[in-house]
């Protein structure tokens, strides 16, 4: 009970200074960020300091250890603010939790300080140009050459790709293994000869942070770092890192549906037409009555995933059930708030039209919502067996 209380008051002291940190040192700051498309680099710098790249990391290993159900709010919040931001810290806190489940003591020891500390900073790199959600087709290969491996191969669409030092790398070490997966191996890839940033990507949304194109040609990395030291468990290996994935994805949902409801309920009470605010005609009401429903159901299925995911037990239909609803709510909101704005909905001058921008990455990264949906079927029909 006591510790139940001091977890709350940690999670309550650990949300207000993210909150104070978003009021004074992101806020005013996001809309030239954004338009200019800059990376965050003094915001980055101020988020080390904040701990957020060693939020889920364990304190044994320098982090703050904190819940999934604490690491989601922090993720809505700064999504309230500008979603860029958080995926310069999801991504890289995925990398490390697959070497924090699955690495090595050694791998353990000599990254997860560096990475709590956002000293080598990174992501996952799992993409490449033929295939997205179909993994296993991946061409990207690792061949063992005495104590090391010689990897070739492009990946794509990388989060961080410019910015990041490291990076969770899946490749086939043997390309002929059959089921696919069996071939598949997860690598911790550390920039260097061999490893280069083929190009930036320009994108609709989503701007600040680094999106790339990651070229790989006769890159030589040592044996040991191959995450856990055994070939052919990369494909599980990643796969484990996307519940955590799917719920962050969906705290992001929520946030930019948050914002987006926000604006609405702000501007409709000040822009009158017909000699009254638009709040009190009632076709704006139906709108916020509907978007407020979205964004408190969308709360509560992304807690319920992150609560499950916190007690060690399965949750990819929950994850997935959260990630599909908060997602398709952010697009949903964000357009319903941009009608509510008219015209000035349509201007970067404001606000609601960034999160337009935004919402729909959500509905494809970690898992298409067309896969969530399969997912959540598969598993469905599984616990329920006739
Ligand atoms: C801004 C941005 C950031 C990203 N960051 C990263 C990152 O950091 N690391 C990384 O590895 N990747 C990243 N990605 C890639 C992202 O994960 C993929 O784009 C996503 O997985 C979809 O893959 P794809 O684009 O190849 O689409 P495809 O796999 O080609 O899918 C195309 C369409 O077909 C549908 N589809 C495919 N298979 C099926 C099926 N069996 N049944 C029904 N429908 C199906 C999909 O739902 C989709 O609608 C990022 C992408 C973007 C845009």
């Amino acid at each position: 009970m006591r510790n139940e209380r001091a977890a709350k008051d940690d999670e309550a002291l650990i949300l207000d200074s993210v909150r104070r940190f978003l009021e004074r040192e992101v806020k005013p700051f996001v809309h030239k960020l954004e338009h200019d498309d800059t990376y965050p680099a003094e915001i980055v710098e101020r988020m080390k300091a904040l701990g957020l790249f060693g939020a889920t990391i364990a304190a044994e290993h320098g982090g703050l250890g904190l819940s999934t159900t604490t690491y989601a709010r922090i993720v809505e919040l700064v999504s309230t603010v500008w979603m860029s931001l958080s995926g310069i810290f999801n991504s890289h806190l995925i990398m490390a939790a697959a070497v924090q489940r699955f690495g090595t003591d050694e791998q353990k020891a000599r990254f997860l300080p560096r990475f709590a500390a956002g000293e080598i900073r990174g992501g996952l790199a799992l993409t490449e140009p033929d295939c997205g959600t179909d993994l296993q087709a991946i061409r990207t290969t690792a061949r063992r050459q005495g104590d090391h491996y010689a990897i070739n191969g492009t990946k794509t669409w990388i989060s961080n790709g410019i910015h990041g030092q490291c990076f969770a790398l899946l490749v086939k070490t043997d390309p002929a293994a059959s089921p696919r997966h069996r071939g598949m191996s997860l690598f911790l890839a550390e920039k260097g000869p061999g490893f280069t940033v083929s190009r930036k990507l320009e994108k609709l949304g989503y701007k600040g942070i680094d999106s790339a194109e990651l070229a790989f040609s006769d890159y030589r990395i040592p044996a040991d770092r191959l995450i856990g030291g055994v070939e052919g468990r990369g494909l599980q290996h990643a796969l484990g890192g996307l519940e955590l994935g799917r719920i962050n994805v969906a705290a992001r949902g929520v946030g930019v549906a948050q914002a987006a409801l926000d604006e609405a309920v702000a501007y409709s009470q000040v822009r009158k037409t017909f000699g009254k605010p638009i709040c009190e005609h009632q076709a704006i009401q139906l709108k916020l009555g509907d978007m407020a429903t979205q964004v408190r159901a969308a709360r509560l299925l992304t807690e319920d995933a992150a609560r499950i995911y916190d007690k060690g037990e399965r949750c990819d239909m929950e994850a997935g059930m959260a990630k599909l609803f908060a997602t398709e709510a952010a697009v949903q909101c964000s357009l319903e708030s941009m009608r509510i704005h008219g015209g000035y909905g349509y201007s970067k001058e404001f606000t609601v039209e960034r999160l337009y921008r935004d919402a729909p990455l959500l509905v494809i990264g970690e898992g298409t919502n067309e896969m969530q949906r399969l997912i959540i079927a598969r598993q469905l029909i599984q616990r329920n067996p006739v």
